[in-house]
């Protein structure tokens, strides 16, 4: 078994251990310690990195055995029984320490305010999970999760001493412990001064103050728990600074303070919507009038007008919105086409009165264009990559008529 250092002082970041085993493993290698400050992957938390001698640790892991794995970027040779230099990266394990001991924290927030138990806990990249116990309507989990950031955060700002405690199972049957031990043999437990007792072999704070602030991101609902997202002291900085930044940039966009961002976006969105409505009724007496002015231009042929068009850019929704005004009264077939995003689009429509099939001149179209379409007999629309073939294929179809 490897002497866990990263147990006796969380803080410890070099020291010195006598290789014990070392053998390589693809453009790896794999070394184990007498003893070691690096913590492995483990309890929701992933492990350190650094460096022994001149070569990275990139990851580490603990052995059933109690052994504790160091992976190196490299295949550099170490023999067996060589003392060896470490380093464990202090701002990762500082970040690690401060997800992990306000995890502590606000876990047993949750449990005194609302009785609910932490069931699962994990350390991603971005923020630290906590699956509660917590039941209850949306609003109402925002107003506990409030609370319970509250009472975390004060526990913080106590700055309260953290204490670790190596007790027999007798023993620590006698502690208010948050949750069950599973080591048969001996209980390592972590004391937060009159606030929380738990059974962990993780790295701590040695005060709550050294945590930062604790500052919840957000909750889901997942396995039937609510899983808490929050960030600890660096990270809730690194966060805090982004959020800020980006409520600063939409603010400068509308020239008001960071107060009235929100206000301001409300009323952008709103008055969109209104301009929308309003573009759509719009656009709808344009069709109109514009349908009114091809028809009257359009010479009937055997008493059909043919309105065949090619635009440059309008979109599909402008084209059909024109085709139906164009064959609402009888008589009119219209053929219309766009060039939009360099793409032919094509929208066929006739008068009910007619016979002719939008359907098969579309598909006709549309193979010539490379690409696809179809609909029903007075309606159809498709469209294909082969632009400089659209008016080709437009007087192809036209002709049929
Ligand atoms: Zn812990």
């Amino acid at each position: 078994m490897t002497v866990k250092l990263y147990w006796e002082d969380a803080h410890l970041t070099r020291f010195t251990a006598r290789v014990t085993e070392s053998w390589p493993q693809g453009a790896h290698r794999i070394i184990a310690l007498d003893q070691s400050a690096f913590y492995p992957t483990g309890g929701g938390q992933p492990c350190d990195t650094g460096s022994i001698n001149a070569a990275r640790v990139i990851d580490v892991e603990m052995a059933d055995d109690g052994r504790i794995l160091h992976r190196l970027d490299s295949d550099d040779s170490f023999s067996v029984g060589e003392e060896v230099t470490c380093e464990v990266d202090w701002r990762r394990r500082r970040e690690m320490l401060q997800q992990h001991t306000g995890q502590h924290i606000l876990s047993q927030a949750f449990f005194r305010l609302f009785g609910a138990e932490t069931k699962g806990f994990r350390i991603t990249d971005r923020t630290t999970e906590i699956d509660l116990t917590l039941e209850a309507q949306p609003d109402e989990i925002e107003r506990a999760i409030e609370r319970a950031e509250e009472l975390a955060n004060g526990v913080v700002f106590d700055n309260r001493e953290i204490r670790v405690h190596m007790v027999t199972t007798e023993e620590a049957a006698a502690l208010p412990l948050r949750k069950e031990s599973f080591i048969t043999d001996c209980v390592r437990v972590i004391e937060i001064a009159d606030y929380d007792w738990s059974p962990c072999g993780g790295t701590h704070a040695e005060r709550t103050g050294e945590v930062g602030l604790i500052a919840v991101r957000g909750w889901e609902r997942a396995k039937k728990m609510t899983r808490v997202h929050f960030l600890c002291g660096v990270r809730a900085l690194d966060d805090y600074r982004e959020a800020s930044r980006s409520v600063d940039a939409i603010a400068r966009k509308f020239s008001v303070g960071r107060e009235e961002a929100e206000s301001s976006v409300t009323r952008l969105l709103d008055e969109n919507k209104r301009l929308s409505r309003r573009a759509r009724e719009l656009a709808g007496i344009v069709a109109k009038v514009e349908a009114h002015e091809l028809i009257e231009a359009a010479e009937p042929v055997g008493g059909t007008r043919i309105i065949l068009r090619i635009f440059e850019d309008r979109d599909v929704e402008e084209l059909k919105l024109l085709a139906h005004r164009l064959v609402d009264g009888d008589n009119v077939v219209a053929l219309l086409a766009s060039k939009e995003g360099g793409t032919a689009r094509l929208v066929f429509a006739r008068s009910a009165n007619l016979s002719a099939d939008m359907n098969a001149l579309m598909r006709t179209a549309c193979e010539r264009l490379g690409g696809r379409g179809g609909g029903k007999p007075d309606f159809a629309q498709g469209g294909g990559p082969k632009v400089s073939e659209l008016d080709v294929a437009l007087g192809e179809v036209g002709t049929t008529i």
